[in-house]
């Protein structure tokens, strides 16, 4: 697929990768053996029917392909761009062996991209397409949360006829998707707007700026008639390393950070009033998405060298390799085998400096990855004046403790029944990074499709 160059693309924030042409998903889609047994299929969260849509796509039927891609997976652009497929279905491709399995994710983008701008009714089926603009007052349901799996009970029960609204703290729906993942990652009016705005045509309300636990409570929306809750309110606090001097000014988690990016818009400051904070020696502490996301993102906007600290090697990197790769193709540098212990500021308070330890990996932990252990007698100091910390989020309190009635487990996530997604309280669902701990989209958009399926089948309207 082609993508902007590296050179180019740190200096703008539009997406990295470009597309396929039809003539190049054609060629990509006839590679494809037609597997009897495939494993593509074992390894989607969704069991989206690959060969089939792979076989419309060689033949030009791609309305056809984006009406087998939907029947499982109801955000297939956003999916089609962040999934990590090489863990997933490219990943149990039988082309494995051969060293290129079918790009499987870029054939989706390019099916769903095509059909964007159609009417959100357009391509239901004919069943489908007969409720569509018959929604039912009477089934009320309520998704709080506005992430991909809120967004999928939404569409999934917009479709059968029920009136969905959806109750979101932010002024902008649309959950991590607009929030933390970069516009060159996933373009927000190109992409996440229109889902949103599909919803919308099917009279899917949103209420922003409404914070459940804060200024309403679950038992108040059942008052006002709602027949169903969804909770899909992610993880979203952010966890922090805990070592001296993590107040200093300029340390942000990476939540914060990304969050005045991309909600804010502040790289488009003055024309956005957000600011941020633009750092010359920036440190990203994490391997995974979010840490490059921060990284490419501080690069973006005009830091003058970049540097993940990380206590493992690039290879042990939780983060999408795609996305290892083009950090590092753009010139983010890999701190490997280093810890922070200390950050060093100046007389102001403002940040200067991170004291790191360096590391060498032990015997392999619990989760069958080598440990890192500290060198003794091996710290040193790195120039630094922004760090950004993104070693990973937890659920946030705020409904969770006004519900004593939702049973959470030890991490403090909730514990619903896996074939209902059926929280401990009666008619409230859950799904999504709520349940399982920060996750993947398709994980929640899968969390979510199973939650409406019961819903729907308890409001008799399947
Ligand atoms: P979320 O997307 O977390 O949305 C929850 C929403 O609920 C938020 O909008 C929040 O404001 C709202 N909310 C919270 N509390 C309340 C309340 N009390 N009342 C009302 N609303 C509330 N996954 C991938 O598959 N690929 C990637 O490349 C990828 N990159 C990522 C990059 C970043 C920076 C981050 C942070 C995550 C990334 N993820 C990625 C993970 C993925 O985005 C999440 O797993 C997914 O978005 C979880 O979806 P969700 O529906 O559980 O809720
Ligand atoms: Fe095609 Fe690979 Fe799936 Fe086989 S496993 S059907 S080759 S995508």
């Amino acid at each position: 697929m082609p993508f902007q160059a590296p050179s180019e693309r740190v200096k703008n924030f539009k997406e990295v990768a470009l597309g396929y042409t039809s003539t190049l998903a054609t060629e990509e889609a006839r590679r494809c053996l037609q597997c009897k047994k495939p494993g593509c299929v074992a390894g989607c969260p969704v069991e989206v029917p690959i060969p089939q849509f792979i076989a419309h796509v060689a033949e030009g039927r791609i309305e056809e392909a984006y009406k087998v891609i939907k029947s499982t997976n109801s955000l297939p652009a956003i999916c089609g761009r962040v999934c990590p497929q090489e863990i997933q279905c490219e990943g149990s491709c039988i082309l494995v062996k051969k060293g290129q399995p079918i790009a499987i994710g870029r054939l989706e983008r390019f099916v769903a991209d095509e059909f964007l701008h159609r009417d959100a009714c357009d391509l239901l089926g004919d069943s489908d397409r007969q409720a569509c603009p018959l929604i039912n007052t009477d089934k009320k349901v309520a998704c709080i949360g506005s992430g991909p799996s809120s967004l999928t009970v939404a569409g999934y029960l917009a479709t059968r006829g029920c009136k969905v609204t959806v109750f979101e703290a932010l002024h902008e729906p649309g959950g991590v998707l607009i929030y933390g993942i970069p516009e060159f990652r996933l373009p927000k009016t190109a992409i996440v707007h229109k889902e949103i705005h599909a919803l919308k045509q099917m009279q899917v309300d949103f209420e922003l700026n409404a914070v459940a636990g804060k200024t309403f409570s679950i038992q108040e929306l059942f008052d006002q008639g709602y027949k169903a809750v969804f909770l899909g309110v992610g993880a979203g606090l952010p966890r922090f390393l805990n070592i001296p001097g993590e107040n200093s000014i300029g340390v942000f988690s990476a939540n914060e950070y990304l969050t005045r990016a991309n909600l804010g818009r502040a790289y488009d400051f003055p024309n956005y009033a957000t600011p941020t904070y633009c750092g010359r020696n920036v440190t990203v502490y994490g391997g995974g998405n979010v840490a490059m996301d921060a990284a490419r993102t501080a690069l973006r906007l005009g830091a003058e060298r970049v540097s993940i600290v990380y206590r493992r090697l690039v290879e042990d990197m939780p983060a999408r390799h795609e996305e290892i790769e083009h950090a590092i193709e753009e010139g983010v540098q890999m701190e490997c085998l280093a810890a922070p212990l200390k950050f060093i500021s100046d007389e102001e308070g403002k940040l200067c400096a991170v004291k790191l330890q360096r590391m060498q990996l032990g015997d392999p932990d619990e989760s069958g990855r080598r440990s890192p252990k500290p060198i003794h007698d091996s710290t040193y100091e790195l120039e630094t004046d922004l760090a950004i910390v993104a070693v990973g989020t937890r659920s946030n309190p705020l409904l969770l403790e006004n519900e004593p009635q939702l049973e959470t487990n030890k991490w403090g996530y909730v514990v619903v029944n896996d074939d209902t997604c059926e929280t401990t309280m009666p008619n409230v669902f859950a799904g999504g990074d709520i349940v399982t701990g920060a996750a993947t989209v398709i994980l929640a958009a899968g969390a979510g499709r199973k939650a409406a399926k019961e819903i729907a089948q308890r409001l008799g309207c399947e």
